[in-house]
Parts: structure tokens; C-alpha cells; sequence
């Protein structure tokens, strides 16, 4: 019912963006050729506040997906996100199943993470979580900004250049955790923070699990009770908890992780609004790194 729903409003969404479009398109084959600004739009607020950061003044980036009261696995889009993809020059999204919505908008440039990084349908699609993948995208940025604004160049190269500086913190700190900790298996409630916990040598012992939950349905009774024997046994350092989402399990895999003194990091999928995508990063792992000194 919800998929019937989903690709009912999809369509008639469509409809929708094709009256809109039809009234904005020749005005915008004029607009690209006076360009002194550039409109971009991320279907996410993490890679938006990337892509802002490259741009500097010489644009804005509106992102549409921007708070975690969101579940960006259930967003539909609306006619104002449909307006905003058509208005803008570049679009940015994730790829590989994530905000595909997007693709159906009509936007004139796309810039999909996925692609740049090589990941393919079926890999974990939550790319930002490797500090990598980002800056990858930084500069991706440049030349696609550079193409629309050429006499910038200089200027998108040196923002780029300062923000990749800045996001080496985060490499640093994931190395650090590496080296520091004593134990490597872990658990989490969805795999949304699975690439930067792999990247510091994590063991997950519950995918099983938590591909369930992220998928929304009902993990086996088996994987249940995996998880709950690994808490009790005291077999994980620590449990990783996406606050975005909502489920009943997760809940009580919580409450016995307390009882039993397991440490929670708490993690979301999107950015908090007006955060930083570094310090948001390292906010989470900063939890990380503290349980890891205690047991050092
Ligand atoms: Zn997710």
C-alpha cells in the first residue's frame, strides 16, 4: 500500500513538474548564459554544507532533506522540492538507491556521489559517513562549479583546498580510535555509521539485524536473540544507535544494553540543521573515542 501510494504521488508529481517546467525552460537557457550566481540544490543537508563550503559567495546551495526529524529512506517529494530542483543549476545526490526521487525532478545538472565514488546498487548507501567519499566530492565541485563560473576557479580551488585541510581532523581521529582500542566487536541498531566504524577496524557482529531494522521490518527471532546473548555475554564494546529512526526492538536492545553497562553512541543519519558536517562527524566520534580511552 505505501509503495502504491509512493509511485501514485510520484506520478502525479511529474505531472506536475512538466506544467512547471514547460513555463520556466526557455527562460532558463537565457539565465545560464548571464550567470553571476549559482543555485544549487543537495538532497541532503551533509553534502549541502560541503557544497557551500566550495562555493563560497559565489552561489547558495539549498538542501532539501535537513534535519533528522526526517527519515531520508521515506522522503517523497513535494512541488516545492520539484521548483527548487528545476530553478537550480547543479543538483547534488547521494545515488545508489538513497534519493533517487531526485532523478525524476527535472534538474539540468546532476552530480551524484555514488557515481564518483564507484559504489553500486547493494553497497551500504550511506557514503558520507567516509570522510573519502567527501573529499571526492569537494572535488567534484570545483571543476562542476568551474564550468558554470569560470572566472572562479581560483576561488572554488581555494575553498576546496582550505575544507580538505579541515576534514583531516576526522581521518585523524578515526586513526586514533584504531590504534587505541582494545576491543573490535560492536553492534548497531542500522548500518547508517557502518563505513566510518569499518574504517577504524570495527568488528559488526549483528548486519543481519540491522539491515532489518533500516529496512523496516521485523529482524528474526534468532538475530534477536544473537544480539541479546552478545549484550549479556558483554561480547561488544559498545552499541551504535541511529537516534532518526523509531522501532519497538531497538528500543528494548537499548534498555538491556543499560542494564548490562554497554555503552550507547548515539548517532543520526542526517545532520542536525545548522550543524557542520565535520563537527557533527566528529561529535559522534568523540563518543567513540572516549569509551575506547576508558578501556585503553
Ligand atoms: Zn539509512
Amino acid at each position: 500500500m505505501r509503495n502504491f501510494l509512493k509511485k501514485m504521488s510520484g506520478i502525479l508529481l511529474l505531472l506536475l513538474c512538466c506544467t512547471i517546467l514547460s513555463g520556466c525552460q526557455s527562460h532558463k537557457q537565457t539565465q545560464t548564459k548571464h550567470l553571476t550566481q549559482i543555485k544549487v540544490v543537495s538532497t541532503t543537508n551533509f553534502y549541502g554544507q560541503v557544497a557551500q563550503e566550495v562555493l563560497g559567495k559565489h552561489g547558495k546551495v539549498t538542501s532539501i532533506i535537513d534535519s533528522p526529524n526526517v527519515d531520508p529512506h521515506d522522503f517523497t517529494p513535494t512541488v516545492a522540492t520539484a521548483k527548487k530542483v528545476a530553478k537550480s543549476n547543479l543538483v547534488i545526490y547521494n545515488g545508489v538507491g538513497y534519493d533517487t526521487w531526485v532523478k525524476r525532478l527535472q534538474g539540468s545538472k546532476y552530480l551524484s556521489v555514488a557515481q564518483l565514488v564507484g559504489a553500486k546498487d547493494g553497497d551500504n548507501e550511506h557514503l558520507w559517513y567516509n570522510p573519502q567519499n567527501v573529499e571526492r566530492l569537494t572535488d567534484a565541485l570545483v571543476t562542476q562549479y568551474s564550468k558554470l563560473l569560470p572566472q572562479y576557479r581560483t576561488d572554488f580551488e581555494h575553498n576546496a583546498q582550505q575544507y580538505k585541510q579541515k576534514l583531516h581532523q576526522l581521518d585523524t581521529k578515526m586513526d586514533q580510535i584504531k590504534h587505541l582500542k582494545t576491543k573490535a566487536t560492536i553492534a548497531v541498531s542500522e548500518p547508517a555509521f557502518d563505513y566510518a566504524l569499518k574504517a577504524m577496524g570495527f568488528h559488526i557482529i549483528d548486519n543481519h539485524f540491522s539491515l532489518a531494522i533500516e529496512e523496516g521490518s521485523d529482524p528474526s527471532y534468532t538475530d534477536i536473540a544473537k544480539l541479546q546473548n552478545a549484550i549479556k555475554q558483554h561480547r561488544i564494546a559498545f552499541f551504535v544507535l541511529n537516534k532518526q529512526s523509531e522501532s519497538k526492538i531497538v528500543d528494548n536492545m537499548v534498555k538491556l544494553c543499560k542494564q548490562e553497562h554497554i555503552p550507547i553512541v548515539k548517532v543520526t543519519e542526517t545532520m542536525p540543521s545548522n550543524d557542520s558536517y565535520i563537527e557533527w562527524f566528529d561529535a559522534e566520534l568523540n563518543q567513540i573515542l572516549k569509551i575506547v580511552k576508558q578501556h585503553a
